[in-house]
Parts: C-alpha cells; structure tokens; sequence
C-alpha cells in the first residue's frame, strides 16, 4: 500500500484524548482536558431544545444562520466597538478548530512561514504544515510568560503570511496586554501579513484585565481574522460551534475552506448560541467571576500542597511547578505519576511545546465543580503529604 499523508501520519494522538482515556481507566479526577464538569446554562440549553423540535432541520445556509451571524456582529459591537457588516463580515463554523483549519488553508500557500507563540494549542502547527507552510515559533516562558520582542521581530520575513495570536493563551493563561499587542500589530503591518485570532477565552479572563482583540488597533481591522468559541463562551464544549469575524475579502477566501471542511454546523445549537450571544452583562461577568474564583481555590489548593503555580490571568488553566514536591522525572512522568498514583489527572506542559519546552510544570484545569476541585487537591495532598 502507498503511504498516507506523511504531515499528518507524523503526529501522534493528541495529548488531551491520552490522557481523558488514562483519567477514565484510572478512574481519576480529571484536571486534564479542558472542559467544565457542569452542563451550560439551562436557558441556552432549552433554546437548542427548543429549536431540534421545530423544522428547520436542514442544511443551514453555508456563512451560518442569518440570526448567529447578525448575533455574532452586534456581540463585537456591544463589547469591543467594532462595526461588523454580518452578512459580510461574519461566520459560523463546526468549533474554533474549524474556524482555525479554514483561515488557515484559506490563507497559506506552500512556502508561507507563520509566525505562532509557544507553548501552544495543539491543533495549530498540524494545519499550517498540512497547508504547505512553515511555523516560525516563539517562545513564552513560565512563570511569568513574558513577550520575548526581539524574538519576536526576529521571526518575521519576507515570508510571512500570518502570525496566529491565542489571547488569553491556552495553556499559560497569559492575557496580552495592549503594550504588547501594540508591538505585535507593529510588525503584522511592517510586513504586511495577516494576523489569525483565537480568543475562545475572550470572556474568560480575571483580576479586572481587559480583554483586547487585536482587530481593534489601528490598521488591524482589515488584518485580523478574529474567532471565538460557544464552547467556552457557554461552558459546552460539546456543542463546537465557532465563529469568525473578518473583512470581506479576506473572508470570502476563508469561506472557500470551511464551505469543502463541514459546510455548515447544526441548525439548532446555531440558534441557541445566537440567544446566548444576547445574554445580559450579568451572565459575562459572572461567568468570568466564578471562573476567577475557581483559579484561585486550586490555586490556593496546589500551593497548600507545594506546588509553585505560575502566573494565570485567564482561560480554564493554571500551570504548576512540581519541582517543589521532591518529584524527580519529567512532566510527564509526573502527569501519569499522579493520574495513577494519586487519582488526579493534568497534562504536561511540554507537550505545548515542539521540542525542549520547560519539563517541570503540569498543567491543571480548573472549570469545575468546586467539589471536583477540593477532592483533586485532596487527593494530591494525601499522596504528596
Ligand atoms: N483554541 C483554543 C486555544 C482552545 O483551547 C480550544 C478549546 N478546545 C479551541 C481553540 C477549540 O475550540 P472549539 O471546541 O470551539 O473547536
Ligand atoms: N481545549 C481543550 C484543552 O486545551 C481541549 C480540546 C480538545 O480536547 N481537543 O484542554
């Protein structure tokens, strides 16, 4: 037989699904795989139900339901001040891993090298390969996760069609501040490239830190392919419905991809989402309150036990240092170390990381029931005590 796809056949199963499967057969609890141990808010949940019993269960129009779309413009507008043209501007995508995948091989050409900050989400460098480009990596550092600039202007050239920017980032809770997006928008115009967005945690984000999307500095609008998650947004990671902000002409493009990926995401939860896009201010302050509060009972929690926790200004994830503990192996030693040994399950931070990233910090999740927080911190405590 013919080989398959060498790009993709070179990766291996991704770092989330080793180790739910490892937290399942070891029975767990599972701080690994970001998502929430609750069920969304009940009101998002009954529209979806709402709108599965009533026709339309079709084909949806390919851009997203007239509804989410105009949803998705007025959200823009109503927190960061950008006018959207939804019929236009926006669409709905199968996740953000679709929106990424589609602004990806909507935008790359073989040849193309793409600027991308480590440690980073797993889906990333698979597609800009697979797209015929190359990643040009950047490295953030724990504790502090500082933006190494000249670095970063080092990894610019002729070459570059796209610096893809996680804020908050997935793993290191990192929320870039507008200084440091200032620098970044800087050199996206100095070389004329495009910048692709990932805020799914755009709303979940503490200690009173704004949330900036880089679309909304000068000469970024035009640049800026800017996505977001109902996943996060709504605490149903399930559900995988994303959507995607840009100037026309760069999402024209962009709809070529997602039109031959899914073409389109089911009807009902489309429906719901643009409900839960219109939900009070009170919803998004307190889903970032509760969320705040959760970082910092596990906080608290893992520094009881000994742990050094890093510097966490969003997203569901704080990083730990596990030197403190006395434990001697690698992150991932240690990651399988405390799924079987102690029944609390993390994920290593290296594996955000292409090769030689820190290999002492495990990262912890922490949108769960404060219950599922105080038994994992239990059980650490015991096992490490
Ligand atoms: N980007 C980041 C940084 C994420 O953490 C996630 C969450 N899994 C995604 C994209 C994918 O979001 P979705 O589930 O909507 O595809
Ligand atoms: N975003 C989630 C995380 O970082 C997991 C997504 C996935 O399992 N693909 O843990």
């Amino acid at each position: 037989m013919k080989q398959p796809n060498s790009v993709l056949s070179a990766f291996g199963t991704t770092v989330f699904e080793v180790m739910s499967r490892l937290a399942i057969e070891h029975k767990s609890v599972n701080l690994g795989q970001g998502f929430p141990d609750g069920n969304g808010p009940d009101d998002v949940r009954a529209k979806a139900a709402e709108a599965l019993e009533g026709p339309p269960n079709q084909y949806p129009p390919m851009m997203g339901v007239p509804e989410l779309r105009q949803a998705v413009a007025a959200h823009g507008k109503r927190f960061y001040d950008l006018d959207i043209d939804w019929e236009t501007e926006t669409m709905v995508t199968s996740g953000a891993t679709e929106s990424l995948a589609a602004a990806l091989f909507g935008l790359l050409e073989p040849g193309d090298e793409v600027v991308l900050f480590e440690p980073l989400y797993d889906s990333y460098i698979p597609i800009v390969r697979r797209a015929g480009a190359t990643e040009k990596l950047v490295r953030l550092e724990p504790p502090h996760w500082r933006l190494p600039e000249a670095e970063l202007a080092a990894a610019f050239s002729s070459r570059t069609k796209a610096i893809l920017l996680n804020t908050p980032l997935n793993p290191a809770g990192k929320v870039f501040t507008r200084a440091e997006l200032e620098v970044i928008a800087g050199l996206v115009k100095q070389h004329d490239c495009y910048a692709i967005c990932d805020e799914v945690y755009e709303h979940i984000v503490f200690d009173g830190l704004p949330h900036i999307p880089l679309m909304t500095l000068p000469g970024m609008r035009e640049r800026c392919v800017r996505i977001g998650s109902a996943g996060k947004t709504f605490s149903l990671t399930g559900w995988k419905v994303g959507y995607m902000t840009a100037a026309p002409e760069v999402l024209a493009t962009i709809a070529k991809a997602h039109q031959f990926l899914t073409f389109t995401t089911p009807p009902n939860l489309q429906h719901a989402v643009a409900f839960g896009l219109g939900k009070d201010d009170a919803y998004y302050t307190s889903l970032a309150s509760d969320m705040q509060k959760k970082r910092d009972r596990l906080k608290d929690g893992l520094s009881k036990v000994g742990f050094e926790t890093a510097d966490c200004g969003g997203t569901y994830f704080l990083n730990a240092d596990f030197r403190p503990l006395g434990f001697n192996g690698t992150d991932e030693d240690f990651c399988h170390h405390i799924t079987v040994e102690a029944g609390v399950t993390a994920v290593p931070v290296s594996a955000f990381y292409q090769e030689g990233g820190p290999s002492h910090f495990a990262r912890f999740c922490f949108c769960k029931e404060d219950a599922t927080l105080d038994e994992a911190v239990a059980r650490l405590a015991k096992h490490f005590g």
